[in-house]
């Protein structure tokens, strides 16, 4: 079984921090498979593809270059050569990426993608299917939740710089990211029947990174 630890969850519920401090904490990689899809659909947006049209954004998925960095400490996304980690993380992305994720031809890029990037593991990889579709045969799987509440104050936290992110509007764009990832026809978010659920609603985030540091050594 390859060396790879699956971390999967909906927004918010810190997978980012807690997956970057693994990965340092036991001298894996890292890859934000969410940070792809971002930007994928940051392009798409850039060149007037419509989102919304499944067609024609399967049309041009061949034609963005997508590359990630793995460096935990400093993470990498770029497009094209452009390094695209600030414009991602925008609201328009944010209310976009659902509709790009969901289209068949866009996951099988990305995850033919992503297989090559983790190769033969040493890595810790976050997103919504790692677990279930990327690498099914990962040494360790975590699925991470938060109450709602924690994970849309996480969100508005993120996106303080924005003045239209309230809380209840993060909230509320929140939900509507999280069904759409749960109920569309191609991988669903779903946690894997062999992963560790972590509920880090009471738990800090060296808490959290422990808890999966200690699963890692088990
Ligand atoms: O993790 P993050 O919130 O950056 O992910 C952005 C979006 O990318 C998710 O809402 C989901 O639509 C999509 N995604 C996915 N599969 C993954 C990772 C992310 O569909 N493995």
């Amino acid at each position: 079984m390859p060396l790879v630890i699956a971390m999967d969850g909906p927004s918010g519920t810190g997978k980012s921090s807690a997956s970057k401090g693994v990965a340092r904490a036991l001298g894996l990689r890292y890859l934000d498979t969410g940070a792809m899809y971002r930007a994928m659909t940051w392009w798409m947006l850039r060149n007037g593809v419509p989102v919304e049209d499944a067609a024609a954004v399967a049309a041009r998925v061949d034609d963005p270059v997508i590359e990630s960095g793995t460096d935990p400490v400093t993470p990498t996304i770029a497009v094209d050569g452009e390094d695209v980690s600030g414009p991602i993380r925008s609201r328009e992305v944010t209310n976009a990426v659902s509709a790009v994720s969901a289209v068949p031809e866009v996951r099988a890029r990305m995850v033919a993608l992503q297989r090559e990037i983790i190769g033969d593991g040493g890595i810790v990889a976050e997103g919504r299917d790692i677990g279930t579709v990327v690498v099914p045969d990962a040494r360790l799987k975590v699925y991470l939740t938060a109450s709602e509440e924690v994970r849309a104050a996480r969100r508005a936290r993120d996106l303080a710089a924005d003045p239209g992110a309230s809380v209840a509007v993060v909230r509320s764009e929140q939900a509507r990211r999280d069904r759409l990832d749960s109920t569309r026809k191609a991988s669903p978010l779903t946690r894997a029947d062999d992963a560790h659920e972590i509920d880090s609603t009471e738990l800090t985030l060296d808490e959290v990174i422990e808890a999966i540091v200690r699963l890692a050594k088990e």
